[in-house]
């Protein structure tokens, strides 16, 4: 008991994650938002297609942490005008990639502002190694000798399948519905099953380009799996189920 009193001392914020009843002081089974106390870091990977966005938004709903989606957040930045928005904005019009070290200084920003204090969800960055490296070195700055719990999320789904997930995919072009030819097929042929009109495929959703896409994440962000493991935050999880499926594996891998 009085370590439970301790942990509602510190921060005041788990007085509903503990299960009263149960006297061996166990957590509820399905509880994924009790981190003792301690500011939760999750950094989210996996391949194109492979369904992380959707997950990612619904644990941050779960958790109660803001979900920082890379794409998302420099968009943000760049139209609140900034001078780093600003930055970033140049060499997006001449068609570059917006270098490293501004990313990272980017999302410094963000993590260490008041809306990232119990943590946050990560998705869309570290890419790569150097930018995990440097995503170790922000929260080695943030926490500044404080406890953290950090944890790194890679979602583990069979090429074969991401492959048929992205060539299948057809959406709406009036109401931006998603539809799968495999696994969500709509009820006529090729049809909006709410707008009855004929369903488009984004050009770049072919087998040849999701190939590229593909190789560009084995080369570059595969490479995190074995950085992660060997610093022992890595968990990898099953996502080649259903919405709800993988849901199961990631709450179960969720840290308590
Ligand atoms: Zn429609």
């Amino acid at each position: 008991m009085a370590k439970i009193t301790k942990i509602l001392t510190d921060r005041g914020i788990l007085t509903m994650k503990i299960n009263p009843i149960n006297s061996t002081n166990q957590y509820r089974q399905n509880d994924v938002s009790f981190n003792g106390g301690l500011p939760r870091k999750i950094v989210c990977f996996g391949p194109p297609a492979s369904g992380k966005g959707t997950q990612t938004s619904r644990l941050s709903n779960e958790l109660g942490l803001p979900h920082i989606d890379m794409g998302s957040l420099l968009r943000a930045v760049i139209s609140s005008g900034s001078e780093e928005g600003q930055l970033a904005k140049s060499f997006i019009e001449k068609g570059q990639l917006v270098p490293t070290k501004l990313i990272a200084r980017i999302i410094e920003n963000t993590l260490a502002s008041a809306k990232c204090k119990d943590g946050y969800i990560l998705d869309g960055f570290p890419r790569n190694l150097e930018q995990a490296s440097l995503l170790d070195k922000i929260n080695q700055r943030i926490e500044a000798g404080k406890k953290a719990i950090f944890q790194a999320i890679n979602f583990e789904v069979s090429p074969k399948l991401l492959l048929e997930r992205i060539v299948n995919r057809r959406s709406c072009p009036e109401c931006g519905e998603i539809y799968n030819l495999k696994f969500k097929v709509p009820k006529s042929e090729n049809e909006c099953d709410i707008c009855h009109v004929h369903l488009k495929q984004r050009a770049d959703d072919t087998a040849e380009i999701a190939q590229a896409r593909f190789r560009t994440y084995d080369e570059q962000t595969a490479p995190l799996i074995d950085y992660y493991r060997q610093q022992g935050t890595l968990s990898s999880i099953d996502a080649n189920g259903s919405i709800e499926e993988v849901w199961h594996n990631l709450t179960k891998a969720i840290k308590r």
